[in-house]
């Protein structure tokens, strides 16, 4: 891939000083996305920062052409075709730090819009406590994680942050003595010590081509970027049975929602009950600024909305914006987690086709099965998070099914 070193085109052209501030900031806040987007006469610029987008700039129209095609060149991609969507990569540095750029174009009335997705690349930014893994979800996690065969998912609607956490069981696991290999699309992190494959479909190298050629390989560990559909989940059960750890993500809203989703691929149950060893379910909420946190007293409303009785001593928490959070409030991002660790009975029912509301009695039971509702009601009650952002999280709008 392309390397291109920031501070060595200080010296160029408008659009090119234009592009280098852009990146500049982006990495300064620790944006994930800069949207590019194509209007009548100019180019509205806008960065995703905590989830959240936020306008940054406009780019007057005698210089929005030459951003797009200086950017286009940059990822190498075509800069003749402008009709249809095109995607590019590109490595930028700046001193120490290398940013991983995932352009993609797609054509609009006005012009092609571009959306740039940044991947910072550096190691030990995937500890555990850091995506917020405590406690209780913490020892699930660990016990999920001593694994040595069988089936592990990630699941969350899209944004959840699925992919930050399979990269820590990847470097949770990932040691001198197991061969772990790793089938994305795209590569995301580099981790040192195991061996990355990159999906390729142009060439052949598809999810299921891929997975067949890793099994002739004698790994220990094959963590998948993502189950989409029944060919490759049902050859990563197959390899989980046949006593290979498998780690993947899959789209869906929680973890009881996962057995559901394998089900209506075609998967058959006793592939489902034999192979799958746990589920870790997440959402992704902002956390309060420290510096700025208050309490205040909710309404019952408020407090219905958690499933809580009216009470005159309960207390929610916001940050009521200081310089340190940009007046946000907010500083930073946190996971919010559902960890089902499968056991026999919850096996047992799985084999047996039982219906969601019996496979939820049987957490019930066992009584060891914290819901995703509990879990950032806890969040909402401790401070971590506001009600906002709690119910943000798990709006309609962010599910999937
Ligand atoms: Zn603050």
């Amino acid at each position: 891939m392309k390397h291109i070193s920031l501070g060595a085109e200080i010296s160029a052209d408008p659009a090119t000083r234009l592009i280098v501030s852009v990146l500049e900031q982006a990495v300064a806040e620790q944006a994930s996305y800069i949207h590019l987007e194509p209007r009548e006469d100019e180019l509205r610029v806008r960065m995703r920062i905590e989830g959240q987008l936020k306008s940054v700039l406009t780019v007057p129209r005698d210089l929005r052409l030459a951003v797009i095609s200086r950017l286009k060149e940059m990822a190498s991609m075509d800069l003749a075709e402008f009709k249809k969507p095109q995607n590019g990569r590109v490595t930028v540095t700046k001193g120490e730090i290398a940013t991983d750029l995932r352009i993609a174009t797609l054509p609009c009335i006005f012009g092609e819009k571009m959306v740039v997705q940044l991947s910072k690349k550096e190691s030990g930014l995937l500890d555990r406590r850091a995506i917020g893994l405590y406690g209780e979800d913490l020892e699930k996690y660990a016990c999920l994680m001593r694994s040595q065969s069988g089936l592990i998912l990630v699941a969350g609607p899209a944004g959840a942050g699925k992919t930050t956490t399979l990269y820590t069981m990847i470097t949770d696991r990932c040691n001198e003595r197991i061969d772990l290999v790793t089938l994305e699309d795209p590569v995301e992190y580099d981790v040192p010590g195991c061996n990355q494959v990159q999906i390729d479909e142009s060439s052949g190298l598809t999810y299921v081509n891929g997975l067949s050629s890793i099994l002739r390989q004698d790994p220990d560990i094959i963590a998948l970027g993502e189950i989409r559909d029944a060919q490759a989940a049902r050859m990563a059960m197959q390899a989980a049975l046949a006593g290979r750890l498998v780690l993947s993500t899959i789209f869906a809203e929680n973890a009881l929602s996962v057995i559901g989703r394998l089900l209506d691929m075609g998967l058959e149950s006793y592939l489902i009950s034999g192979s799958l060893k746990g589920v870790v379910s997440q959402r992704l909420v902002r956390r309060i600024c420290p510096q700025c946190k208050e309490s205040y007293r909710p309404t019952p409303d408020d407090l219905a909305a958690f499933d809580l009785p009216p009470n005159d001593q309960v207390r929610f928490y916001r940050g009521s914006g200081c310089a340190a959070c940009k007046g946000t409030g907010y500083r930073g991002r946190i996971g919010v987690f559902e960890i089902l660790v499968a056991d026999p009975t919850l096996q047992e029912g799985i084999r047996k086709r039982v219906g969601r509301r019996e496979l939820q009695d049987i957490l019930a039971r066992n009584g060891n099965f914290v819901p995703l509702a509990k879990s950032v009601r806890r969040m909402v009650l401790n401070g971590t998070t506001t009600m906002e952002e709690a119910l943000r999280a798990f709006s309609p709008s962010e599910t999937c099914e």
